[in-house]
């Protein structure tokens, strides 16, 4: 924890930081918010970047439809359906506009947004490991990578990374597949399931009685001592960025399908969970390019651990933690437990996102249990944080204006994997919240 006076003068400076810090639900919106054409420039990568690690999606979908076949349907395509959802917006009271939800709970391989950033690094590894090693021509489709030459080529590579979970099983299952020695460093936070089930696929699963910045540093050091393993590096790496990124232009094809107009007189509000923030930031970069100015970004996470919210907010970026404002990174939603943010999807998506807010773990079950009830969709807790996001700007002056053709868009992040106990208990603690009415 930072010395008593030095907490003193960033609350004097920072007023929300007061509410923050006694753990209350709120929210922020950004004073520095730019238009898209200018703001855009900030983040150092390009439409040019997206459109590449798209083509490479594109290029590695016949080896996935191979080695997962459950990705067949879609043609080795990893994408989420996404769809209307009358009964929950009934049931919060939201209006006007329409309430959707993208169902990344149910991205086949790990069923979580994380396999659209993991995934997308890991193949971008193994493809360059095979061009150099002759095993595969520029721009060949990539199933040859399943043979069991192939593999025992991968295996004489590593790949580790440092999760709360959700990463850590898109790595994990992508990296063993293809035959990589993967190891995974997992939190505290991480639930029993997600270790067995990384096991099972044959991989390396160290654990950690500490937060996730700890796994993640002791990932970063296995790397640095041994020359054949890639670090996926869950605060800084670009390629999750990009692989995340792609799910704009995948999102505005699935609007368009579906009739859904977004325009500047049809505003598109977006409400994704943030951890480290690679996840949130590259979507919302990839919807930035894809809706410009129309799509609006807004950033939740719980009240143990506004991370982002606190390095923005401060301009402190990675340079801050909430341990260090006495705030524990304890919380249920498990795939949003970070206590300090990715600096550079801070900085570089410092102007693009319009808001951030908080939620207590409380209301994440309550929201969880309602969606239950009203859709029949059954997300994990980090999953639902997004909802937490609408009434804040339901409520804010600036988009008064824009809200009766609006569309709003909760990102659901995880959760289809869940085991069904374990599942079964969340939905029963919400709705026991839900009958106490308490509020
Ligand atoms: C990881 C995760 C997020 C947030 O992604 P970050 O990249 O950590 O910000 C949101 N929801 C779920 C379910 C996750 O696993």
């Amino acid at each position: 924890m930072l010395p008593t006076p030095a907490i003193a003068a960033l609350c004097e400076k920072f007023p929300l930081m007061t509410e923050l810090m006694a753990l209350q639900p709120l929210s922020w919106f950004n004073p520095a918010i730019a238009p898209a054409a200018v703001a855009l420039r900030d983040v150092g990568l390009t439409a040019d970047d997206v459109a590449d690690a798209s083509a490479r999606l594109a290029r590695f979908a016949p080896y996935l439809a191979k080695a997962f076949p459950e990705t067949g349907a879609s043609g080795g395509i990893i994408e989420s359906p996404v769809v209307p959802l009358p009964g929950m917006q009934a049931a919060l009271g939201i209006a006007p506009g329409k309430l959707w939800l993208k169902l990344d709970s149910h991205l086949p391989i790990s069923g979580s947004i994380k396999a659209r950033g993991g995934i997308y690094e890991v193949l971008k590894h193994a493809e360059m490991l095979a061009l150099d090693a002759g095993l595969l021509q520029p721009g060949a489709d990539c199933s040859l990578l399943a043979s069991d030459a192939v593999r025992a080529f991968f295996g004489q590579y590593a790949i580790a990374v440092g999760s709360t979970g959700n990463l850590g099983l898109s790595i994990g299952i992508m990296s063993a597949r293809l035959g990589f020695r993967a190891t995974v460093h997992m939190s505290a936070d991480a639930r029993q399931w997600k270790k067995d089930k990384l096991r099972s696929h044959g991989v390396t699963v160290v654990e950690y009685a500490t937060d996730y910045s700890v796994a993640v540093e002791a990932g970063r050091e296995q790397a640095q001592n041994d020359p054949t393993c890639h670090f996926v590096d869950d605060e800084n790496s670009h390629d999750l960025f990009l692989g995340y990124a792609v799910a704009g232009e995948r999102l505005k094809r699935q609007f368009a399908a579906a009739g859904v107009t977004v325009d500047a007189g049809h505003p598109l509000f977006v409400y994704l969970p943030c951890g480290v923030g690679g996840g949130p930031g590259g979507v919302a970069f990839g919807l930035k390019l894809a809706f410009g100015d129309a799509v609006h970004c807004v950033f939740v996470e719980p009240t143990h651990s506004p991370c982002m919210l606190l390095g923005v907010y401060t301009g402190l970026h990675e340079r801050i933690s909430v341990q260090e404002i006495g705030i524990d990174n304890l919380t249920a939603a498990d795939g949003l437990a970070v206590g300090r943010p990715s600096g550079f999807v801070g900085r570089a998506m410092q102007r693009l996102i319009d808001g951030y807010a908080t939620v207590s773990d409380e209301e994440l079950y309550r929201l969880l249990a309602t969606l239950e009830q009203t859709q029949g969709f059954r997300l994990e807790p980090s999953a639902v944080a997004g909802f937490a996001g609408i009434a804040p700007v339901l409520a804010a002056p600036q988009y008064q204006a824009q809200l009766e053709m609006a569309t709003h868009l909760v990102w659901g992040t995880g959760g289809s994997m869940v085991p069904e106990q374990e599942m079964a208990a969340y939905v029963a603690r919400g709705r026991t919240l839900l009958a106490a009415g308490d509020v």
